[in-house]
């Protein structure tokens, strides 16, 4: 697989659909939360030119599409097969999905616009799985992962570290992998959430986390490797990479653009002996009459072109306003 040089690494960005999730049980997730369930109800969606406004800046910025989630349950399923053609129209490939258990007719529904399914599986060690994730059994992801390679997509799946995992169940994580074929795995450290029963449980230490991937690369030399990196845990990054990760995923790169954060990110994967793709740092010199043509050529009504456009000039502005105060910082 040529993206696992290890030469480069970029920044892997989710593109949500709602925030709403109607499972709402998993024991560490900040949307099993009674706050969460009442700041975002059932029928809260993003609107689509947020949505797509989002996927113009992150192809601008020369980040890549980890996956499109999110919405499952919430929005039509027709409509999700709108958005992941636009969407993968805007970064010009097909893109991934992680959008909970999907059945055969909707897989091929979505294969002209996706090329791989994720299942969010969060640990394999079956106890824990029915203790964290009461209503989201592995089965059925099980069953659709196998499906999905069938149908010719290739596939991933996420694992949570931190649970309350211990490292001799990386065996049943190795077995998952090679029956599942995986092609993609995303790790996550835990984040302890207010409200949730994982709040007073310690994220994983660095050295711990970067076990979990190591070992994963020493066995799948041609897995890709995503890693999750909040912004308490920044320098975690150097240590990721160094244990093989290809991709960093979940730093929320438009809040914390061109932030000391992102600055440092950069400058760990350099230190790791990474070429950073695209940018957490250079504001995007975006041309909106190209993107108003791109987008009117994909079929979108003028109004929906303008809000999209709109929206795309808000984040710009909030994203120029952090390197002004970035570069008057630089100064003093
Ligand atoms: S982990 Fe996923 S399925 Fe579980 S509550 Fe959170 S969003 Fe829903």
């Amino acid at each position: 697989m040529s993206d696992n040089s290890l030469k480069e690494t970029w920044f892997g960005r989710c593109i949500f659909l709602s925030w709403y999730c109607e499972i709402g049980t998993c024991k560490f997730c900040y949307r099993s939360t009674m706050k969460h369930k009442i700041m975002f109800a059932h029928n809260a969606k993003r609107s689509l030119a947020s949505i797509l406004a989002d996927s113009i800046l992150g192809k601008e910025l020369g980040w890549k599409i980890e996956f499109l989630t999110g919405g499952y349950g919430i929005f039509e399923f027709k409509k999700i097969v709108e958005i992941a053609k636009l969407v993968s129209e805007i970064f010009g490939h097909k893109i991934w999905i992680n959008l909970g258990v999907l059945e055969k007719e909707e897989l091929e529904e979505l294969k002209p616009y996706v090329e791989g399914v994720c299942a969010s599986v969060e640990t394999v060690e079956p106890g824990l799985h029915k203790y964290v994730c009461p209503d989201k059994p592995i089965e059925p992801y099980s069953k659709m992962l196998k499906l999905a390679k069938r149908l010719g997509f290739q596939t991933s799946m996420t694992i949570i570290i931190g649970l309350g995992e211990k490292k001799q169940d990386f065996d049943l994580l190795k077995e998952f992998i090679k029956e599942h074929e995986i092609n993609q795995i995303t790790f996550y450290a835990l984040k302890p959430v207010r409200g949730t029963a994982y709040e007073n449980a310690e994220s994983p230490d660095v050295d711990y986390y970067a076990w979990w991937i190591r070992q994963t690369r020493n066995e799948f030399p041609h897995i890709k490797i995503v890693a999750g990196i909040t912004p308490k845990k920044i320098d975690y990054v150097k240590a990721v990479l160094e244990a093989g990760a290809n991709v960093i995923t979940k730093f929320p790169a438009v809040t914390q653009f061109n932030s000391e954060k992102a600055k440092s990110i950069e400058e760990q994967a350099r230190i790791a002996g990474r070429t950073f793709l695209g940018t957490l740092t250079k504001y995007p010199n975006i041309d909106m009459e190209y993107w108003k043509k791109r987008l009117k050529e994909m079929g979108l009504e003028n109004n929906e072109i303008e809000r999209v456009i709109e929206k795309l000039g808000i984040s710009l502005k909030n994203m120029k306003k952090k390197q002004i105060n970035s570069c008057l910082k630089d100064k003093h």
